[in-house]
């Protein structure tokens, strides 16, 4: 433990150094970088994070190939505003309902973060999962276990060094060119990025510049940058020192348990000398990703990754003590003793949340196949023709819905309207597809009322059905009205 850190002292007291850690695990005194070399994890934990680890990146290499009802499943593409999401297509229409949805993820995502701590930092967040489970096992691939590789750093540059950095890197490389080309798929669709490759980088050099921009900021984040992600730039780690408290489930030392810490010494009864059951062996602090030491409680740098929940299992079947001195917990479990409970802070975010879901279901549900609009051309006026006043309008129809759709437009309110296209009486829609034209909308010159009055259009399918409707105004000749 580093002499300037608050620590627990025994009989589970916490103790008041005389001075503070006031810098990251990962900087020395003089503000240098202390690159963390962390011995390779196993144990249960390890390996319950490895299936779900593979199970997501299964995931992120397969999605951009699966499709449902022939949309991709997720598309996100800014340049050409084209959205789907599980298959379903969104607009820029319908913004509001995405707006709502990240709101909604936000707010689960404090609930799940008051109750659960960082999990999603230890077992689902992209920077771990690509840098333990693709990067790192990179590392230990060529340049072998912690001390192989700190032996490797501080040697000369001799052939070994150049040929297993230059090896590793170049792996590296790779990686993030695939990652890019994956992040792109996103982005544009998997079709998109083939026939790119295929034509070359010279035929599309915008874009490929902005790959090469990609890869080298991944390069960069997974070969030199690292853990510093997620202790020195992750917004949603800084987050967690307002979200947790004394109920949240995090990885905490049980110091109760652990101190007075004291080197092992065979035969010894540990209880009988006031000893605790950390051994002080330093597992858990080298296999630490981050290079901090649990001991000395829930710190800013910890993701959760549950290296030193195995660690310390480990040693603690070695020397025969029970299982657990490093766990999931909360802090009132270890130092009040008391159990997990859903606090009224959880209460009221599930209640909010259950709103919000309730809410983005409705809206969702409501999205409808087709969006229609009328819209009267600036500085139209109406014109009369055989008895009947006219009326000209832009519509703008986008169908929303998975299949082609052959339209009709009709006056619903007030009666006596007609709509006449200027080429055909049905329009056809495909899939997905936004058009525009022009529509004149008439009614018989005794109908007109008002000089102004409001009119409703209704967008009809083959079967009759009403799609959509939108209300604006019609205008006629000036009347006096008493
Ligand atoms: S303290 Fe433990 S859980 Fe936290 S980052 Fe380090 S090894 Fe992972
Ligand atoms: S691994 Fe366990 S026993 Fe060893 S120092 Fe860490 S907490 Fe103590």
């Amino acid at each position: 433990m580093s002499e300037d850190q608050n620590y627990r002292g025994g009989q589970g007291q916490v103790v008041d150094a005389e001075t503070f850690r006031d810098s990251v695990g990962t900087m020395d005194q003089s503000g240098k970088r202390r690159w963390v070399f962390p011995r390779k994890p196993s144990g249960r934990y390890t390996n319950y994070r490895t299936l779900v680890a593979w199970f997501l990146l299964a995931l992120f290499f397969a999605l951009p190939f699966i499709k449902i009802h022939g949309n991709p499943v997720l598309l996100i593409n800014v340049v050409d505003r084209q959205f789907f999401i599980a298959g379903q297509p969104f607009y820029p229409q319908d913004f509001f309902i995405l707006a709502l949805g990240a709101i909604t993820s936000i707010i689960f995502i404090i609930l799940f973060t008051v109750v659960f701590g960082r999990i999603f930092c230890g077992w689902i967040c992209p920077q771990t999962i690509f840098l333990e489970m693709i990067f790192r096992k990179i590392d230990y691939l060529i340049e072998g276990d912690r001390n192989k590789q700190m032996k490797l750093d501080r040697q000369e540059w001799n052939s070994e060094k150049i040929w297993k950095r230059s090896l590793k890197w170049s792996i590296f490389i790779i990686i993030s060119l695939i990652i890019t080309h994956w992040m792109f798929m996103y982005i544009v669709g998997y079709q998109e990025v083939f026939d790119m490759i295929k034509e070359g980088p010279f035929n599309n050099f915008t874009s490929f510049l902005v790959m090469i921009i990609f890869t080298a900021a991944f390069y960069f984040t997974f070969a030199w940058f690292r853990e510093q992600v997620c202790t020195l730039v992750c917004p949603y780690g800084r987050l967690q020192g307002v979200l947790i408290d004394k109920q949240t489930i995090n990885v905490y030392y049980d110091f109760k348990r652990g101190e007075n810490r004291s080197k092992w010494r065979k035969g010894e009864d540990r209880r009988a000398e006031g000893k605790g059951d950390c051994i002080d062996c330093n597992q858990c602090v080298v296999v630490c990703p981050t290079g901090i030491d649990i001991r000395d409680g829930q710190q800013l740098e910890c993701v959760n990754c549950t290296a030193c929940i195995d660690a310390c299992d480990e040693v603690m079947v070695k020397v025969g003590l029970p299982k657990g001195l490093i766990r999931y917990a909360t802090e009132d479990e270890i130092e009040k003793e008391v159990p997990f409970k859903f606090t009224g802070r959880m209460k009221a975010y599930s209640a909010v949340l259950l709103l919000m879901i309730g809410f983005l279901g409705f809206l969702l549900s409501n999205r409808g196949t087709m969006e229609a609009k009328f819209i009267k051309p600036a500085g139209s006026s109406f014109f009369v023709r055989d008895g009947k006043i006219n009326n000209t309008y832009n519509y703008t129809f986008l169908n929303k819905s998975n299949k082609d759709q052959l339209v009709t437009i009709k006056v619903i309110e007030p009666q006596h309207g007609e709509v006449s296209l200027s080429t055909t009486d049905k329009i056809l829609l495909k899939r997905d597809q936004m058009i525009k034209g022009t529509v004149n909308v008439s009614f018989p010159e005794k109908e007109m009322k008002l000089s102004k009055q409001n009119v409703k259009i209704g967008v009809y399918n083959q079967n009759g059905e009403l799609l959509d409707s939108f209300e604006t105004y019609f205008e006629g000749p000036f009347k006096l009205q008493f």
